[in-house]
């Protein structure tokens, strides 16, 4: 078996031993202890289902303690990559809160035995110190973030969605915009990320939709042909249960329709298929139509597609942007037709040339959206498009 039997009073690692491995002890007692001088200090006694040696294994330092067997044991080596690789792809922010307590608790371990740290060297400490660096800003930068949202100052701008055929803007898309006061503009791309690592992106997005709302109640209109807006939602989001029916609940305190708004779903979500189907589902339960994000990314199944009735698809601007190369040319015709056969709309994002208009418009694509129509714009400058 993979197991280490040691007997009573044998040692399975000495204080200044280099690492190898932790161990998980699946039977009988250990003590862990360190030397002052001549003198032993008992730290702690182990037993069945604890965890030892994985301090050094962690920040690849000389073990700081001595394990003696009390009893005969039995112990299940955890080889130290299992700690590494993982700590390696943690969040940098857990990974340095580790280490930052494994530090004191080792210096304060040296206090205890009288003894010097052994100091790591010049390179590791570099490294570390910039690990932290890393983390602490992030850190910073959320807090700050956390900040800008209570005092009200992300803003939710506006980008138009041109009808081709009629040359009419049939609607926007919200997008969130941060100025930090030092840092200046940071790219959604950035802080939204960030949000979602934390639950900041549920009153995140619970802001940007009471925007989007008074947004579509002053830009009224009614009836099928009234402007929508659409809304990104990010994975975490579609993972609060709460969130339609918050959002429903906004729509309506607004005085809103819910056929008004679109909730935008980005393609790399789309793999985990039932989940997302239910989404749509209730979506369209509750009156709102959801598009799909980015097609062409990469990650839609196309074997599903089929299955979930978005409402609309937004080609990825990836494709726009090489619709000259005749091959990407006839992509975009198929995705078009694709669009069409399933009895979805369509949107080409990233328009930026005249060019790629008229292609579109060639191809019969019903929308684009991008910089030739219009940047992402403030309120009222939105409003004064229609
Ligand atoms: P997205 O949903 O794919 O949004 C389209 C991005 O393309 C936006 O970047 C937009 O400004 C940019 N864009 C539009 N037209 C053009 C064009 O003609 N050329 C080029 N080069 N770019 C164009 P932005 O505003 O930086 O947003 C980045 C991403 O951040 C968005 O990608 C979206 O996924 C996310 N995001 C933005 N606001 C929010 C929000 O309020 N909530 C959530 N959950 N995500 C948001
Ligand atoms: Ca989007
Ligand atoms: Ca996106
Ligand atoms: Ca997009």
């Amino acid at each position: 078996s993979f197991r280490v039997e040691v007997s009573a009073g044998s040692v399975l690692f000495r204080q200044g031993d280099a690492p190898t491995s932790a161990f998980l002890l699946e039977q009988g007692e250990i003590e862990v202890t360190t030397r002052h001088g001549e003198e032993s200090r008992r730290l702690g006694v182990l037993v069945a289902g604890d965890l030892l040696g994985e301090m050094a294994v962690i920040d690849d330092s000389p073990r700081t303690a001595t394990a003696t067997a009390l009893t005969d044991c039995v112990l299940t080596p955890i080889d130290r990559t299992q700690f590494a690789e993982r700590l390696d792809d943690a969040d940098p922010v857990v990974r340095a809160l580790l280490l930052s307590q494994l530090t004191r608790y080792r210096s304060a371990l040296a206090q205890l035995s009288g003894q010097r740290e052994p100091a790591p060297s010049a390179q590791v400490r570099d490294a570390r110190a910039q690990d932290a660096a890393v983390a602490l800003d992030k850190i910073r930068l959320e807090s700050e973030l956390r900040e800008a949202l209570e005092r009200r100052e992300l803003e939710v701008r506006l980008q138009p969605i041109l009808e081709i055929s009629t040359n009419r803007v049939a609607g926007f898309e919200a997008l969130t915009r941060w100025t930090h006061p030092e840092r200046g503009p940071v790219s959604p791309a950035d802080f939204i990320k960030l949000a979602e690592e934390t639950s900041l992106i549920l009153p995140i997005g619970d802001y940007v939709l009471a925007e989007v709302c008074n947004a579509l109640r002053r830009i009224g209109g009614d009836g099928d042909a009234a402007p929508f807006v659409a809304l990104n939602v990010s994975g975490r989001q579609l993972d609060d249960p709460g969130l339609l029916d918050r959002f429903l609940a906004a729509l309506v305190a607004g005085g809103v329709a819910p056929r008004r708004l679109k909730i935008e779903i980005t393609e790399s979500l789309v793999l985990d298929y039932e989940r997302v189907s239910g989404i749509i589902a209730r979506c369209h339960g509750a009156g709102m139509k959801v598009a799909l994000d980015d097609f062409g990314t990469g990650y839609s199944n196309l074997g599903h597609l089929h299955k979930l009735e978005f409402d609309t698809l937004k080609m990825d601007q990836g494709f726009i942007r090489q619709m000259s190369d005749p091959r990407c040319y006839a992509i975009v015709r198929a995705i078009v037709g694709m669009a069409h056969s399933l009895d979805c709309d369509i949107v080409a994002e990233g328009v930026e040339t005249e060019l790629q208009l008229r292609q579109l418009r060639e191809l019969g694509c019903r929308y684009a959206q991008g910089w030739l129509i219009g940047k992402p714009l403030p309120v009222p400058e939105a409003l004064a498009l229609l």
